[in-house]
């Protein structure tokens, strides 16, 4: 609720920053209008990802409105992704159980671009990592419980199907 409020302020304070540019310099376009979806889904980078995953992990990450964003998603090659695992000291599962993973303290999640399987389980999964950031967690049960409700919206927008 305070974070609605904080953005709330901030959108004013922009707003009210191009009232008052057109009131010293009326051929100043006002600033473009923010609204709050634009601000949620320009702040965390997308990396490794070509522009079809991006846009549909977008447009999920959108749908899905969670209450904490990562600050950056990664996909990368699967060997690459072991490698991230071992660096942040995470036990990664052998074998297909592990798709992608969350580092809470940056923020960061990897995706195993070889493994994480088609468009609806991007979403299925990310829907656990987002978990993991909601519930400031690492524990998997946590995870799954916060996700519930984003799982709901992606399915909602049809853009999931419950597994
Ligand atoms: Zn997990």
């Amino acid at each position: 609720m305070k974070k609605a409020i904080a953005l709330v302020v901030v959108l004013m304070g922009l707003a009210t920053s191009g009232i008052a540019q057109v009131l010293v310099n009326p051929a100043v376009p006002a600033a473009k209008e923010l609204k709050p979806g634009d601000v949620l889904t320009q702040s965390y980078v997308v990396q490794g990802a070509t522009p079809r995953q991006e846009t549909l992990l977008r447009t999920q990450m959108q749908a899905m409105q969670s209450d904490v964003i990562p600050s950056r998603i990664i996909f990368v090659p699967h060997w690459k992704y072991l490698y991230a695992a071992k660096m942040y000291k995470l036990h990664v599962p052998t074998g297909m159980a592990s798709k992608m993973f969350t580092h809470l303290a940056s923020r960061s999640v990897f995706i195993d671009d070889d493994y994480y399987g088609g468009d609806e389980s991007l979403g299925y999964w990310m829907a656990h990592e987002l978990g993991h950031l909601a519930a400031n967690s690492a524990d998997e049960n946590d995870a799954e419980k916060a996700a519930k409700p984003y799982r709901k919206r992606l399915q909602g927008a049809q853009l999931v199907s419950m597994h």
